[in-house]
């Protein structure tokens, strides 16, 4: 079985992050994932610098990215201005992304639902000229911060749409981290009936803990792209203090255990996150990146230290 993970730490955990790192720090952060053995990473957003001040350096940051034939660098682009930025760098893939709620769309885009896809419509083109793939984000698959549950039929409505568009993928996200396996897999179940497994990607947050149960039930029903964040990088913006993002150590702990290759050094990755965490100023949520750090600590102290 072959596992793909998408390290998003960059940009959806960083995002989520009160200290803005320095550019050149993010550099190292790619570094350290890529020797690591990760190859697929999301690095930046090419919304308004003005929207989200971390990832203002979203050019420069693309720009002194190690080129790699073998590494796929991915941004988020919003819009055509995203998409006209984003056009002048060395990013390889982009993303769109909308809501599955109407409400968090709204708030999120300033847009409906409906009205976005315009928007979108414009990036796919200029991505077409160019001959870049595209992923779709859909968010509160599971559940919205204002409405609460979102209906099945709508979440296959946005990926429908979004197919039509021409994304290769679509990642379905728990923005506010409220799936349990149940959900997961009724969800995917109806999902496979309109479009394969192969093009959905799981996007968990680990907000109240079941975000390793909800990863290994879409394994279980066969999706095998994951959306994870080093360290569990990224806090919920709905839920202060919480964690969001499923932590990519825990993820690969778990796969390493049930006998997955992943091609990708847990150890490597938890010196990665450890470098992250001075840089942030606090612990990283993942579990396996503190024992990692516990047990070294350990180990140093045997040693006389
Ligand atoms: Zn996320």
């Amino acid at each position: 079985m072959q596992i793909k993970l998408v390290e998003v730490g960059l940009r959806d955990g960083l995002q989520n992050e009160r200290v803005i790192l320095a550019t050149e720090d993010k550099v190292k952060v790619a570094q350290g994932l890529i020797k690591a053995g990760i190859r697929h990473l999301e690095v930046t957003s090419f919304v308004s610098p003005k929207w989200i001040p971390q990832l203002a350096d979203a050019a420069q940051l693309a720009h002194q990215l190690p080129p790699l034939a073998d590494v796929v660098y991915r941004a988020l682009v919003p819009n055509r201005r995203g998409a006209e930025r984003a056009g002048q760098t060395p990013i390889h893939e982009w993303a769109v992304f909308l809501s599955a709620s109407e409400t968090h769309n709204r708030k999120n885009i300033n847009k409906s639902i409906e009205d976005t896809y315009p928007v979108l419509r414009e990036v796919m083109e200029l991505a077409r000229q160019q001959g870049i793939r595209v992923r779709g984000y859909v968010s509160t698959v599971f559940g919205c911060p204002y409405e609460g549950e979102v209906p099945t039929e709508q979440v296959l409505r946005v990926c429908e749409r979004l197919l039509q568009l021409g994304v290769y993928e679509i990642s379905l996200g728990d923005t506010i981290g409220v799936a349990t396996p149940k959900a997961v897999k009724r969800l995917l179940r109806a999902c496979q009936r309109h479009i394969p497994l192969e093009q959905i990607a799981g996007h968990f947050h680990d907000t109240r803990g079941t975000g390793l149960a909800n990863a290994y039930a879409a394994l279980e029903l066969g999706v095998r792209t994951l959306d994870t964040s080093l360290g569990g990088l990224g806090g919920c913006p709905y839920a202060p203090g919480a964690a969001g993002n499923l932590a990519t150590e825990d993820v690969l702990y778990l796969l390493e255990q049930e006998g997955i290759d992943t091609g990708i050094d847990l150890a490597l990755v938890c010196e990665t996150s450890d470098f992250v965490q001075t840089k942030c100023k606090r612990a990283l949520p993942s579990k396996v990146l503190q024992s990692y750090l516990a047990q070294k600590r350990d180990e140093k102290r045997g040693d006389g230290d």
